[in-house]
């Protein structure tokens, strides 16, 4: 058994080096604004140099063209980066580490340039048994790659993955089938309870025999009606008499009862 689990690591290439096309159009566009303001400002200012005749004027003449040609040599640079950038499979480059790519953190305003380090650690000895470089900046296309290669290292046929549900992707859980991979993956939290602070489906526990849930209340919701939507028939799970008088309903439903919606069998 190994648990697979993948970390950001930081890249020598500093954020400034790193070009993506959303920032890279925004950063070219401001950038060329200042720069057409400098020119501008710059060009008035050799006017009035050009109106006075005299050593000094013309020193300042010679200074204000050479900064007039640095800027557009800038406004130029910025502008093929642009190109690049657009024109780059990816629509990224990084300047200093090419293969790094900037990344999202779990931290708000943590992001970085980096890479995705993808370690298979098993589970008796603690060893990292399999690790792989990647510059995907999440985990959801490694599972089969990382537990075949866990695999391998481990010299066996069958081998059981465990892995966060930052690893879940219904993709990558199928083609695990017949290629001795075993995955153990929590599905993403897609329900909107979850940022509400309310109980989600995992908090309701299915018990097949008796055909009933088990609500964080300890109560049972039991099948009411079977009811239709445009598709398909949904079976309701409910508690008539129990969420009334619940400590638990602010965090389980503003309805008088909570409801579990299941596909009718
Ligand atoms: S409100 Fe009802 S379903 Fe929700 S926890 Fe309480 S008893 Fe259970």
């Amino acid at each position: 058994m190994v648990a697979i689990d993948g970390s950001k690591f930081k890249a020598v290439n500093n954020r400034d080096k790193n070009f993506t096309v959303n920032f890279t159009v925004a950063k070219v566009a401001k950038r060329i604004e200042q720069v057409e303001a400098s020119i501008a400002r710059y060009l008035a200012a050799l006017d009035r140099a050009d109106r006075q005749d005299n050593d000094v004027a013309e020193a300042r003449t010679s200074r204000l063209k050479e900064k007039i040609k640095g800027l557009r040599r800038q406004m130029q640079a910025l502008k093929d980066m642009g190109q690049q950038v657009e024109a780059a499979p990816d629509q990224q480059i990084s300047l200093t580490d090419p293969d790094a790519r900037s990344m999202a953190t779990s931290g708000k305003g943590t992001g970085l340039v980096g890479n995705n380090v993808q370690m298979a650690v098993e589970a008796e000895h603690h060893l990292i048994v399999a690790h792989e470089v990647t510059n995907v900046g999440n985990d959801r296309t490694q599972l089969l790659a990382m537990g075949q290669h866990a695999r391998d290292g481990m010299a066996c046929e069958e081998l059981t993955v465990l892995a966060d549900r930052g690893s879940y992707n219904g993709d990558e859980v199928l083609a695990c089938e017949g290629s001795g991979v075993l995955p153990y993956v929590p599905k993403t939290l897609t329900s909107g309870n979850t940022k509400r602070g309310l109980f989600t489906g995992q908090d309701f526990i299915y018990d097949a025999e008796q055909d009933h849930y088990t609500c964080p209340a300890g109560q049972h919701l039991t099948k009411g009606k079977v009811r239709s939507d445009r598709r398909d028939n949904i079976d309701h799970y409910r508690n008539l008499t129990a969420c009334s008088s619940c400590a638990l309903k602010p965090r389980c439903t503003p309805d008088t009862h909570k409801r579990v919606k299941a596909l009718a069998a």
